[in-house]
């Protein structure tokens, strides 16, 4: 095996054991771009300021194998096969299961079930629990931050069983107002769903103190990990909450993989999403009996090979170690915050003026050019971003901005994309000729959005 940085980086000795604390140096992006394979190549002569990671992020190459595998060495089905490669295949397949248990410290591997991304565990939730537990008038709390798979299942929800939907909103730097959080607490909702990290403006969101709220309120609560599992330390029962969910492509792992957690009584009591093969016990012409948990969820041949790639995206990030990809992020959301003001006059950025408050998102505007030209321009320079609403139209709308551009972060991003960054947004701003006044230069972070 040759000694990549991947396999440098899992086998990193501790710098210091002294004592029961062990200390790690920093993540170190540039040895880490050697395992992610799309490096290799170059966007338009340069290499791949990729910056677009809350999206989807990039996949080391230990992914790749470990998918690789798969198809090439032991494709089979999964719980059929009784022979060698079919038993091969459900082991890998179950093992994903485990990881991921193991990875959000979930209490059993059985209280996971295999999806295929967020939107997928959280429409499982709001069809299965929710049409069994949601009535009329009975109300469902969210917030101005939800990505639309947040949003438009419960949508669905309420109209079908004509319940009520409130929105917990947010200050004028993206974090929520808890005040008016406990006062929509007062009305008994059923059920409280609200995002672990938002994607539109990274605001980290104060989930264990909002369980507790929620339960103490009666409610049950739904969390999106979507943009915390690929960035946070994440640990479910720490949080206590009843659902938790998460996207694979967003953790370094392959698109069609992910997973809901739910407490076991709940899951035991929910009725069947998708039917059909797997999720049955016993089928009859006019009758079935379904399968134990999570099966009962599982209907149909699942994305195998992505569930083990996700599988192997955990154990990746595990080797890393989460604490120093929080403190990367962390760091990196520092300089962003401190660079692109300076060195860019007239930036509008939204969300949290602190990094200690942020996931690895920076979400931006240029006055008077649309995001879709920044973006546009920026690929120019091998620079990528997203620009648009970020599915989150209603947050959007509470900023005041059809849309924005978005930076976001993941091992293998340095202050070098950030550099790159500024010196591009630089060259936008020459492109449209704007004004760059001292006056400009004063109006940065959230403070600029005065909204109330
Ligand atoms: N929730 C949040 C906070 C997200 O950022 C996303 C994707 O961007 C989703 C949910 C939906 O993820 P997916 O499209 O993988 O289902």
């Amino acid at each position: 095996m040759t000694l990549t940085a991947e396999n440098a980086a899992a086998r990193a000795t501790p710098e210091s054991t002294a004592g029961t604390a062990t200390v790690r140096p920093p993540l170190d992006p540039q040895a880490l771009r050697a395992d992610f394979p799309i490096f290799e190549r170059l966007i338009h002569g340069k290499r791949l300021a990729y910056l677009d990671s809350a999206s989807t992020s990039l996949k080391p190459r230990r992914v790749l194998d470990a998918m690789d595998g798969y198809n090439r060495r032991y494709t089979a089905n999964v719980h059929r096969g009784i022979y060698t490669t079919g038993e091969e295949a459900t082991a890998a397949y179950e093992e994903s299961r485990v990881k991921i248990a193991r990875f959000i410290n979930a209490p059993d591997p059985h209280e996971i079930v295999q999806v295929r991304n967020a939107t997928e565990a959280i429409n499982l939730v709001a069809y299965s629990w929710g049409r069994r537990n949601i009535g009329r008038a009975d109300t469902i709390v969210l917030t101005e931050l939800e990505h639309h798979a947040n949003l438009v299942p419960w949508q669905l929800l309420v109209q079908e069983k004509d319940a009520d939907l409130e929105f917990v909103p947010i200050h004028d730097d993206g974090r929520l107002n808890l005040q008016t959080y406990e006062v929509l607490l007062r009305t008994r909702p059923k059920l409280v769903a609200f995002t672990h990290v938002s994607n539109g403006l990274g605001t980290i969101n104060p989930v264990r103190e909002m369980v507790e709220m929620a339960h103490a309120a009666g409610a049950l609560v739904l969390v999106d990990g979507a943009q915390a599992v690929p960035h946070l330390p994440v640990d479910v029962r720490a949080i206590d909450a009843d659902f938790y969910v998460f996207s694979g492509h967003k953790v370094l792992g392959p698109t069609g993989s992910g997973a809901l957690w739910a407490r076991r009584e709940l899951l035991d009591a929910m009725p069947p999403f998708l039917a059909g093969g797997e999720m049955i016990r016993e089928v009859h012409l006019r009758r079935t009996t379904f399968n134990d948990v999570p099966w009962k969820f599982e209907a149909g041949t699942p994305d195998i090979a992505a569930a083990i790639g996700l599988g192997a995206a955990l154990d990746y990030l595990a080797d890393l170690g989460m604490d120093r990809l929080r403190e990367h992020e962390r760091e990196l959301v520092g300089y962003a915050l401190e660079v692109l003001p300076r060195e860019v006059p007239g930036i509008t950025i939204y969300g949290p003026a602190s990094a200690d408050d942020r996931g690895g998102v920076v979400t931006f505007n240029l006055p008077g050019v649309h995001p879709h030209d920044v973006a546009t321009l920026l690929d120019r320079d091998a620079i990528a971003v997203r620009a648009g609403h970020h599915c989150t139209q209603p947050l959007h709308e509470r900023l005041g901005e059809a849309a924005t551009a978005r930076a976001s972060f993941n091992v293998y991003s340095d202050r070098d994309d950030i550099d790159r960054l500024a010196k591009g947004l630089r060259s936008v701003q020459r492109v449209f000729d704007r004004p760059t006044s001292e006056s400009h230069a004063a109006t940065t972070q959230a403070s600029a959005n005065d909204l109330d």
